[in-house]
């Protein structure tokens, strides 16, 4: 039997998180001021997670040895990001308790998993059909209806290893495009959606199978990666409604234990589609360090540790930009601007579109 948590952490116990990113380092800072210990394993010295605590194991994600240490020395362990092997987690499952569970994860690294899934619980998403090689993807296309996107159905972030289909696309490039960014089949091809707004909602699930959600927000993306959260959506009441109530069916369905970020498209007829699950803190849930009674950071830890959930209530509208590679240079005038709050992820290089740390404006409740 995987071992499991029976009842609250006590502080000064140690949370494992699987990965090194902004996203585990945000979740260590706020256990760290519930009065835990974060033990960050990732491959990478010097990660974001790893500069803000004193437990870090440096190692391969598939290296055995390294991970059967690490769970020994955890009292609950999580991940922060999903393109971590499945076969790391699900061991890890077996050797320490593990917030969410396994199964969590290999549903949402995978595409057609993951629309599955929402299908099969009745949440909508695009109309969408597998692609197992590049034979399938004339009949996919055909079946689904150019304009239509292919995407690789496991492994892909922020726009990676995506493919625009419209009616004079050739599809032995498209597929070429999609294997060159990196990756192999399968794919999936999804109709394209013509929306009037992206939003996404995170919702925390604890142990006892309570559920706290943040207000819906509003996504802006940039060559496909998140540029600036609008908080709340601009959506009608009866839309932000259906789509608190599709992300907390989806936690309850997933049995989650931990938090659920779930990307949106709302159509112009304001119909809403699930396009994408993140079981983990998310970047559109930025702004809640700066304007919520409890960060997204604090539920995912509170929900992980066993703890009750924090309240979500907010106490300002906000704005989330992301500081995108050299827009990190902007930090000096971020700065001298009495109405941000700048937040930087600790990383040396950096790279064009690579997220280097974000910045939340607030303004008074609409
Ligand atoms: P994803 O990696 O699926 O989150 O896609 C990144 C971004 O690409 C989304 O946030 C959308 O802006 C856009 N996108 C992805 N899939 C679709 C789709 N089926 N229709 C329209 N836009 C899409």
């Amino acid at each position: 039997m995987p071992p499991v948590l029976d009842g609250p952490l006590a502080p000064g116990t140690v949370i494992g998180i699987l990965g090194g990113g902004q996203l585990g380092r945000m979740s260590a800072l706020a256990a760290a001021r519930l009065g835990y210990r974060c033990h960050i394993y990732c491959p990478e010295p010097e990660a974001p997670a790893a500069q803000v605590t004193n437990l870090a194991t440096v190692a391969a994600y598939e290296d055995e040895a390294a991970l059967a240490r690490f769970a020994a020395a955890v009292d609950v362990a999580t991940f922060e990001f999903e393109n971590i092997p499945f076969s790391t987690v699900e061991t890890l499952g077996n050797l320490a308790p593990l917030r969410p569970k396994a199964d969590v994860l290999r549903i949402c690294q995978d595409r057609l998993l993951e629309k599955e899934f929402c299908n099969r619980l009745g949440v909508p998403t695009a109309r969408f059909a597998k692609v197992a090689s590049r034979d399938d993807l004339a009949r996919a296309v055909h079946d689904i209806v150019t304009p239509c996107v292919l995407k690789t159905a496991r492994l892909g972030y922020d726009g990676k290893g995506q493919v625009l289909i419209e009616a004079g696309t050739d599809l032995e490039d498209a597929w070429s495009t999609m294997i060159g960014q990196g990756h192999s089949g399968p794919g999936i091809v999804e109709s394209f959606v013509d929306f009037a707004v992206e939003v996404s909602v995170i919702v925390a699930r604890a142990a006892d199978g309570t559920t706290q959600s943040y207000v819906p927000v509003e996504n802006e993306h940039r060559n496909h990666i998140l540029d600036r959260t609008i908080v709340p959506a601009r959506i009608a009441p009866e839309v932000a409604k259906q789509a608190d109530d599709l992300a907390c069916g989806l936690a309850e369905g997933l049995d989650l234990i931990g938090l659920l970020a779930v990307e949106m498209f709302v159509t112009k007829e304001g119909e809403v589609l699930v396009n994408e699950l993140a079981p983990r803190p998310h970047n559109s849930g930025h702004w809640t360090i700066d304007a919520c009674v409890t960060s997204q950071f604090e539920q995912f830890i509170r929900a992980v540790a066993g703890l009750p959930l924090g309240a979500t209530t907010r106490h300002a509208d906000a704005e989330m930009m992301n500081l995108l590679g050299d827009e990190i240079d902007r930090w000096p005038e971020i700065l001298s601007d009495p109405a941000a709050k700048l937040h930087l992820y600790g990383k040396a290089e950096a790279r064009p579109g690579r997220k280097m740390g974000h910045v939340t404006r607030l303004k008074p409740k609409g």
